[in-house]
This record gives C-alpha cells, sequence and structure tokens, in this order.
C-alpha cells in the first residue's frame, strides 16, 4: 500500500476500505490527513459557510436496566435518585435554551422498564404544544430497540408515533463500536450492531434525519474502529462529486 495512492484516491472521493484506513492511521502525517479534510471540505461546502445549532442535553430519566460498564448515569429502577422528568422541568430548561438563542433539546435516557411508546408519545406532545419552534433531536436507536421490545411492536411502527408526536431527528445514540464483540463486552443491554443499523435504516423510510456517534478508546481494536466507521459510511447517503485537483499541492508529495 502506498501512501500518495491513498490520498489520491481519498481526494476523488472514492471510498477507503477498512485495511486502507488502518494503513493511513498506522502510517500518514497527521497535518496531511488535515490538507486533504480541508481540501474535500472546501469543495464540498464552496461557499465556506460555517453553520451550529445551540442546543441543550435534557434527559427522560436516569432509570435503566441496560447496564453498561462505562456509565456513570443511569439509576437501577427504585433507587433513591432515580427520576422521571416532569413538564414543569421540562418547561424551565426550554425557557433557559431559548433565552441562550437555543433552538432543539437533545432529548434522551435510560431504558426504562416501565416507560412504553405512550410515555414518549405523551412527552414529545406536550414539549410541541408548548414549543412548537423548539426541535426534537430525541432518543436513539437502543432506546427505540428498548421500546419496540416492551410494545412488542415493530421500528417502523414505532418510529412513526414518535415522528408523528413530535420528532424532528434521531441521534445516532449508543452506536458506541458498531461491532457485537465490542457490545457484548461494554454494552450488552444495548441493542446490536445490526439492530442500530436496521433502526435508521427504518428512520431514513420515515425521513427522519438521522446521525451517528463514535464511543472509542476502551476495548475496541483499530481495525475494529475503522469497521465501525465503514459500516456507518455504507449506510448513508454520500454526495459523490468531481473534485479538482488539489493533491498537486500536498507539501513534499508532488510525485502523486
Ligand atoms: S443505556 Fe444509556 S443510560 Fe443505560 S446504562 Fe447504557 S449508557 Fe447508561
Amino acid at each position: 500500500m502506498d501512501l500518495s495512492d491513498l490520498y489520491k484516491k481519498a481526494a476523488a472521493f472514492e471510498f477507503l476500505s477498512v485495511e486502507e484506513g488502518v494503513f493511513l492511521y498506522h502510517h500518514a502525517p497527521l497535518s496531511d490527513l488535515m490538507f486533504i479534510a480541508d481540501e474535500l471540505r472546501k469543495q464540498q461546502v464552496p461557499h465556506g459557510k460555517v453553520t451550529w445549532q445551540i442546543d441543550r442535553n435534557v434527559n427522560t430519566t436516569n432509570v435503566c436496566i441496560a447496564n453498561c460498564k462505562f456509565c456513570n448515569f443511569f439509576r437501577i429502577p427504585g433507587h433513591a435518585e432515580a427520576y422521571i422528568t416532569d413538564m414543569p422541568t421540562y418547561r424551565k430548561k426550554i425557557e433557559e435554551t431559548i433565552k441562550y438563542g437555543g433552538d432543539q433539546l437533545l432529548l434522551q435516557g435510560g431504558h426504562h422498564p416501565e416507560l412504553g411508546l405512550q410515555f414518549y408519545v405523551d412527552t414529545f406532545k406536550a414539549i410541541k404544544a408548548e414549543f412548537p419552534d423548539i426541535r426534537l433531536h430525541a432518543l436513539g436507536p437502543p432506546e427505540v430497540a428498548h421500546i419496540t421490545k416492551l410494545e412488542k411492536s415493530t421500528h417502523h411502527e414505532v418510529l412513526k408515533a414518535l415522528k408523528e408526536a413530535g420528532l424532528d431527528s434521531l441521534p445516532g445514540a449508543g452506536a458506541e463500536i458498531l461491532i457485537d464483540r465490542v457490545r457484548r463486552l461494554i454494552s450488552k443491554g444495548k441493542c446490536g450492531a445490526q439492530e442500530w443499523l436496521d433502526i435508521m435504516h427504518e428512520a431514513h423510510k420515515l425521513d427522519i434525519t438521522t446521525s451517528a456517534t463514535m464511543m472509542f478508546g476502551h476495548v475496541e481494536t483499530i481495525e475494529e474502529r475503522f469497521e465501525h466507521l465503514v459500516k456507518i459510511r455504507k449506510f448513508k447517503a454520500v454526495n459523490r462529486k468531481e473534485l479538482t485537483d488539489f493533491w498537486h499541492l500536498l507539501p513534499g508529495l508532488s510525485r502523486m
């Protein structure tokens, strides 16, 4: 494998394989990768605009039965510190969010064994009724999987009901590393890798915008990091624009 070939491939927006990603990880200088990433960014966003969204993390409940190894947030059912967020608390937090220019809630919580679909539908509807302009970036595939199991329903039905109740977009939460070996070690109570992807697929079919996360630096291997990225990349719509040649600008790599 040759670094310059991989740079050319990346510059042409061609997909790199897991093996190629691992090779870059071990051999490519960070400055080269940053340069290529910046050039690709400039081609995808030619007007140079940078945008952001101000949102606030609010948790629906800290009660959870998933028992992830890394989590210090959850409390078991019946614990003295267990809570379910009520409407006055949402109201206060949303008003503060709006005051500081925010327009979105990142609404997530634990896998509560008794909170089914109706609870989330009622919560979303109540928030939207009072704050119609607040966007709900809410739950994530593991929570959708949990609700689906509780309801003995389907991902499609659960997502459809959540969307109708006010869900604007589905965070890519709980992806950790989308490899079952890793998930079994750190978050056995969460849905497996394939179910995570299946739920995102259903969300896309319902026209729900999604994102993806990656939690790394624990038990995963470097190869598994790239397998995770490739799984997500295969899944997402990719804008394969023709790019102009910029690689010859890379200092010290004029042989390309
Ligand atoms: S599912 Fe979420 S809240 Fe529950 S233990 Fe895992 S990380 Fe914590």
